[in-house]
């Protein structure tokens, strides 16, 4: 019987270890495949239809108001516009990869809620397995007495290329915006900003590698949630010689037109309003994702050290050659060199700086974005920027 058994854990084995499109992985697969909301202001419901059943978590967290749901790895393949539409208590839900093997949904609340069930039904006749979220109003005292920390994502020290001493070469630290529940800004056509950073990210680090003169690190490689103050940490684990973190903004209706790309560098007070907007929005990331960040609101209080103004005049230095270079591949911002406090440019002896590369508001904008040529031109601008700011500054570069 033991044997018997250990050969048909083998055989399992062997199954999960099978290439994609085996049978066994996909079986495994958890998918949400619908959502839908009901009921009204004192009492709303949440539904997702899964392909099976789970294991789900719900909490209130508080500042802003929301629920969090965490649950194991789901894939979401939830109609377009799903948790868009607000209803009842819930004015709109989020959901992504939040960490390795784990799923979030968040859920934005128009008032306090109590959470009064949660269940995950198995799957009966024609019906799929349903996970039900039911929120009653509550009053805000009780709320804030209810609401949970969240469990912050496992953030085992942060992967550091392993070490090569006789590997002089820059490290260059890519940092595609977002990710997950998170998704960045939002095109009319549905396109996010958390898949279009990424995939000029990607395109970057090819380029980038091409030259063999860079190592590269991604603080991610897909479409999962890494907190703001992990991105910062990943640059510094790496020792990186340079950070780029990689957005697309887009703006709400009613505040006009604008297009072009855009670099901003760390600043306590922001070179314009347009920017201390921006940079509140793109700090937002951890709260839109249900994270708990332990990064002080105020920007202003960092002090600003002696290392850290020395880095400061590099990011700068990066920032004026990367506009010299873009220039000639992409539309610029009216006005391209820009500033505020942005929480993940807060590295105090990494060089680093944040590219908006134009407005998923902007058709035109958008085409370019999406389009594979662009990325090319792009990338290769950027690497030429990259070239610019390391030549007789590191000993690989020197000889060049
Ligand atoms: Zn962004």
């Amino acid at each position: 019987m033991r044997v018997a058994s250990l050969v048909v854990g083998l055989l399992l084995g062997a199954a999960v270890l099978a290439p994609a499109g085996a049978g066994a992985q996909t079986a495994q697969r958890v998918t949400a495949l619908d959502a839908r909301l009901a009921g009204d202001a004192s009492r709303t419901r949440l539904v997702i239809d899964l392909n099976r059943k789970i294991e789900a978590r719900a909490y209130t967290i508080a500042d802003p108001n929301r629920v969090v749901i965490d649950l194991p790895e789901v894939s979401f393949d939830l109609p377009v516009g799903a948790g868009k539409q607000s209803r009842g208590l819930i004015s709109a839900f989020r959901y992504g990869q939040f960490a390795q093997g784990k799923a979030r949904i968040v859920i934005d609340l128009r008032e306090p809620v109590r959470i009064d069930k949660t269940f995950v039904l198995a799957a009966v006749d024609d019906q799929p397995a349903r996970l039900v979220i039911d929120l009653v109003r509550t009053d805000k005292a009780s709320f804030l007495k209810n609401a949970l920390v969240p469990e912050r994502p496992q953030t085992a020290a942060p992967k550091a290329l392993p070490k090569q001493p006789l590997d002089a070469r820059p490290v260059i630290v890519l940092d595609p915006g977002h990710g997950g529940p998170d998704v960045g800004a939002q095109a009319k056509t549905g396109d996010e900003e958390k898949e279009v950073v990424l995939e000029v990210a990607k395109k970057l680090r090819e380029q980038l590698l091409r030259t063999g003169r860079y190592r590269v690190v991604m603080t991610r490689d897909d479409d999962y949630f890494v907190p703001l103050d992990e991105r910062v940490a990943i640059a510094r684990a790496n020792a990186a010689a340079l950070f780029i973190s990689i957005h697309a903004d887009s703006l709400s209706k009613g505040t006009g037109e604008a297009s072009g790309a855009t670099i901003y560098t760390l600043s306590e007070r922001a070179s314009d309003s347009e920017a201390q907007l921006l940079a509140d929005k793109e700090n937002d990331s951890d709260k839109l994702a249900g994270y708990l960040s332990q990064q002080p609101d105020d920007i202003a209080n960092i002090l600003f050290d002696l290392a850290q103004r020395n880095t400061k005049n590099h990011s700068a230095l990066f920032a004026r050659t990367l506009v010299g270079s873009l220039k000639n591949a992409a539309r610029l911002h009216k006005s391209p060199l820009r500033s505020a406090g942005f929480v993940v440019l807060k590295s105090p002896d990494v060089p680093s700086v944040l590219v908006e590369l134009g407005y998923l508001s902007s058709p035109d904008d958008l085409k370019q974005m999406t389009s594979e040529a662009w990325r090319e031109k792009v990338t290769v601008a950027v690497v030429e920027a990259i070239d610019k700011f390391f030549v007789g500054r590191t000993p690989a570069m020197a000889g060049r």
